[in-house]
């Protein structure tokens, strides 16, 4: 029986155990090692930042789900890992592998600019569920003397999603308050331009967003680094100063230590095709642990984002190529990945489709519509109902594709 340790319990994580046992049942002895518990859906946490959503309904505990299907797990931090010896250490135990799955998501390094985060900085955070709920309690004070709004992403970012929904819902939310016109809103990113999400653009997304922008009267500034930001007030690297009452700022990402040094200097893994490391054959890397180059060099540094239903696609076909290793059967087509998301715009969304991610695209998809949050809605249902069950072999995108 072949023994495969899956370290993470998010979306990749879970997505590869899942699929492992229900793909080769006997033939596998799957461990999973990840220091949370809970699987939390991060789409939502601007939700949660803006009091939509609670904790409770965007979680759910990973120990009765893999219990269920025979996966063993481990509750603890991995604090090293061997990949000569094929091992995985944590304080109390090691965990050797014939197969190791990487998916340990992002490090937040907040350290990178000063005085930017939630602990050690005076800028709020969305990234992850104690940074969303802070930020909540954050935007109940802000909402009892309202003042000028910050958000942005600085230099180095790869997920500017989260920022551009923040934004936008915080207008939206002004708005139904009747107190927008007290309240002078900034985009601060590095970005070379909005819309560019650090894949290039898609289709007219420059337009798009310059136009909703301007609609919403939100002073854009982009193609810019942040120096520092101080108390109630961020400074930019050309010496422009702005004041705020609220700030939230995405983080560079980088590996996370405890993988760091299988990776390029950023602590990303690189891979082949079949996201196996390309020089530890045994390990695979899904997720935001990846090293996927930028499509183009900007003039402030920023990298590519991975998202969610990405992460879902990589270990799928991960864990293909562990199974054919294991069993025989044909090696997964090294095939790009297509990529679907759906955009929080406040009063509508935007559902953005790309294949492959990066340009030159044979596809790409912008529509936006109040419907398309219905979608947003049900995808998020869908998505935690599928996962809570373990029914990781269900359709990734809901089926919505084929209703558009
Ligand atoms: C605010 C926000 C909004 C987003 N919106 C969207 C969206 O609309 N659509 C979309 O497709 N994607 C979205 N994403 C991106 C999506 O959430 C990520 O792509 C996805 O979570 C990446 O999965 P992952 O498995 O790589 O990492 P994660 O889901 O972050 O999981 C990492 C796991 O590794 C564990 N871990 C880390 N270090 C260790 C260690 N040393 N030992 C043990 N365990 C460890 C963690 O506990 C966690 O379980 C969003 C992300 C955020 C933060």
């Amino acid at each position: 029986m072949a023994r495969v340790v899956v370290l993470g319990g998010g979306f990749g994580g879970l997505t590869a155990a899942l699929e492992l046992k229900r793909l080769l049942r006997k033939k596998a002895e799957v461990t999973v090692i990840s220091e949370d518990d809970k699987f939390a859906f991060l789409p939502s946490l601007p939700w949660v930042a803006m009091g939509g959503r609670s904790a409770a309904d965007i979680t759910f505990p990973l120990r009765p789900i893999l219990g269920k299907r025979r996966i063993a797990f481990i509750h603890e931090a991995a604090t090293g890992v061997d990949a000569d010896a094929a091992k995985v250490f944590t304080a109390t135990k090691e965990a050797p592998y014939d197969y190791l799955v990487i998916s340990t998501g992002p490090y937040l390094a907040f350290e990178d600019v000063p005085g930017l985060g939630p602990d050690r900085g005076h800028s709020e955070s969305i990234f992850t569920l104690d940074q969303a709920e802070r930020a909540n309690r954050a935007w109940s004070v802000f909402l009892e003397n309202p003042g000028p709004v910050i958000i942005g992403s600085v230099q180095g970012v790869s997920c500017f999603g989260p920022p551009y929904e923040y934004a936008f819902e915080i207008d939206v939310a002004l708005r139904k308050k009747r107190v927008r016109h007290k309240v002078p809103m900034f985009f601060v990113t590095s970005e070379p331009y909005i819309g560019h999400f650090g894949i290039g653009g898609l289709r007219d997304s420059k337009l798009l967003m310059e136009h909703e922008f301007a609609k919403r009267d939100i002073k854009v500034v982009a193609n810019t680094a942040v120096e520092e930001i101080v108390p109630g007030e961020v400074r930019l690297k050309d010496g422009a100063k702005v004041p705020f009452k609220l700030s939230m700022f995405a983080p560079p990402f980088r590996g996370v230590p405890v993988v760091a040094h299988l990776g390029n200097p950023k602590g990303f893994i690189p891979v082949d095709g079949n996201y196996r490391h390309m020089k530890h054959k045994n390990i695979f890397c899904v997720g935001v642990a990846v090293a996927i180059a930028p499509p183009e060099q900007t003039p402030v540094p920023t990298g590519v984002p991975k998202t969610g239903y990405m992460t879902v696609k990589m270990a799928k076909l991960a864990v293909r190529a562990i199974v054919s290793d294991i069993t025989g059967v044909a090696p997964p087509e090294e095939i790009p990945i297509d990529v679907m998301c759906l955009m929080d715009m406040g009063d509508k969304v935007a559902l953005m489709k790309a294949y492959p991610v990066l340009p030159p695209r044979q596809e790409s998809e912008w529509k936006q519509g109040i419907r398309y949050r219905w979608m947003k809605i049900g995808f998020e249902k869908y998505f935690i109902w599928k996962m809570r069950h373990g029914l990781s072999g269900l359709p990734d995108d809901a089926g919505f594709s084929r209703l558009l």
